[in-house]
């Protein structure tokens, strides 16, 4: 079943069964219609889903949806993965420490938002940051480039697979360069993609950048966030797996597949037995498994190609003032880039963001407490007249700590052209998913994406 045909299907039974219930027997706050409202035989499918982030829970959802009972097995303490927020009713602040920026055309994500009943605000983010002509002064990317640019984006649409090869051998930044951008220009773009990409785009094939620049440009003017934060996409899905098998605090390690049925073990020494397995786990944690039969050769090559863009969020709460409404600005310190996000915003206190990358974010990913507070501190000196609160003044995350692996997005280096495809067929009962495989990368978007995608195909 294709992707089109599956949302379709899933669309027609959800119809089908609110006509045939009340909205009062709705999940109140969601609206959305699961197996909870419906109970359905399920005629004993069981499938094992590997990882609790966006792409495992989504999976995990699909499925009951389809009849499958789900077990979700979640090596962190909490599900969410990528996503976390940072909530204190108190002081009136929410702030994302992974995912946050939504943009108009992610529709996977806004759909899905929507249909769980959550809320989606405008963020002002885009009017500080974007690769548009209006903004070309304070990017110094002339109006010149950035036809080449686009010139460059639509005859890449017409390339045929030989020259997409061709492509995909250099760097963005050299072709860029071979394209006549300045080397000024080319650090604009950098420090822009940066931010999204937590890599700089001399890392990545120009032939993938060309391939996703479209997307990232509209990763680039964000227009939204979940009002109450992206954590709550999370919450809201566990809710919808109530009943089912959620485990948190349990590493898959051995994944074996047999005739009729595929097991999983858990660190733990539990053995656990499904129909289907969905793998929604990062290349890296994926290698770390022992899998029987073997992964097949170009599995293995393609997750060893894929690599990552470490990106580390933390936060500093300063006292709150009007000119923080819309701050943004870029530091040569460690802690890189501060901003404020509305929903940062309390009335006496506001959390102020710095976002970091590639070796920047692993000192806060390894940092002690105090390594990292000097970080943020040399970083408000830099910004100037910020009145940090003498009380707890800082939150550091680390996604090492939770998931096991440093916050990241995966990012296509020179020479991976077509390592995603090998992970669009199952490898027998094992269907695979997670932001590194849909069509866009990098985003919750992708995360949603490639659920559908795997799901469809089960
Ligand atoms: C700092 C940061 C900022 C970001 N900003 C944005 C943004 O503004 N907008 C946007 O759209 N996206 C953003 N992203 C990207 C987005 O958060 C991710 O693309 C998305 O959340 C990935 O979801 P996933 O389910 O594919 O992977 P993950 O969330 O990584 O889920 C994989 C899960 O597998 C678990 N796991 C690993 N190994 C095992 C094992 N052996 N057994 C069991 N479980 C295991 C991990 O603990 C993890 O929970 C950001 C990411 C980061 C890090």
């Amino acid at each position: 079943m294709n992707r089109k045909t599956f949302l379709k299907n899933l669309t027609v039974t959800a119809a089908g069964v609110s006509l045939l219930f009340p909205k009062k027997y709705f999940g109140q706050s969601t609206g959305v219609v699961t197996a909870e409202t419906k109970p359905k035989p399920t005629g004993g499918k069981r499938a094992i889903i590997l990882g609790g982030g966006l792409a495992g829970l989504y999976s995990a959802y699909l499925l009951k949806q389809t009849g499958y009972d789900v077990t979700v097995v979640e090596r962190g303490e909490n599900f969410g993965g990528r996503i976390a927020t940072y909530q204190n009713p108190e002081l009136g602040i929410v702030q994302d420490l992974g995912g946050e920026w939504i943009s108009e055309n992610q529709t996977d994500i806004k759909s899905l938002v929507k249909q769980l009943g959550l809320e989606l605000v405008n963020s002002n983010i885009a009017d500080r940051f974007s690769l548009t002509k209006a903004n070309q002064e304070y990017h110094k990317i002339s109006s010149t480039s950035i036809d080449t640019l686009d010139k460059v984006i639509d005859l890449h649409k017409s390339l045929g697979a030989n020259q997409k090869q061709g492509l995909d051998k250099i760097n963005f930044s050299s072709y860029a360069r071979y394209q006549g951008l300045s080397e000024d220009e080319i650090q604009s773009m950098n420090d822009l993609y940066r931010i999204i990409l937590g890599a700089d785009l001399n890392q990545i094939s120009s032939e993938s950048v060309l391939d996703d620049l479209s997307a990232l440009q509209s990763a680039l003017k964000p227009k939204y966030q979940v009002k109450a934060g992206a954590f709550q996409i999370i919450q809201s899905l566990v809710s919808q797996l109530k009943g089912q098998e959620l485990l948190t605090g349990e590493t898959a390690v051995k994944v074996s597949q047999q005739k009729n049925q595929v097991s999983v073990e858990l660190q733990s020494g539990r053995s656990l037995k499904g129909n289907l397995v969905v793998c929604t786990l990062p290349t890296s944690a994926l290698l770390d498994i022992k899998w029987t039969p073997t992964l097949p050769k170009d599995l293995i090559y393609s997750a060893l190609r894929m690599q990552t863009g470490k990106i580390s969020k933390n936060l500093c709460f300063v006292k709150s003032n009007a000119n923080l409404s819309n701050f943004f600005q870029n530091t040569t310190t460690a802690a890189e880039t501060l901003y404020v996000s509305d929903l940062a915003m309390g009335s006496n206190i506001t959390a102020l963001t710095s976002i970091s990358t590639g070796d920047k974010a692993s000192l806060f990913e390894k940092g002690t407490d105090r390594q990292k507070k000097n970080l943020m501190v040399s970083a408000l000196e830099e910004v100037g007249n910020l009145d940090l609160i003498a009380e707890n003044p800082f939150h550091f995350h680390s996604f090492q700590k939770s998931t096991g692996r440093p916050g990241f997005v995966s990012l296509f280096p020179p020479g991976s052209y077509g390592i995603k495809d090998v992970w669009n067929e199952p490898f027998e009962r094992v269907f695979f998913a997670g932001e590194h495989l849909a069509l866009h990368t990098g985003s919750m978007d992708s995360a949603v994406a490639s659920a559908i995608q795997a799901i469809s195909k089960t």
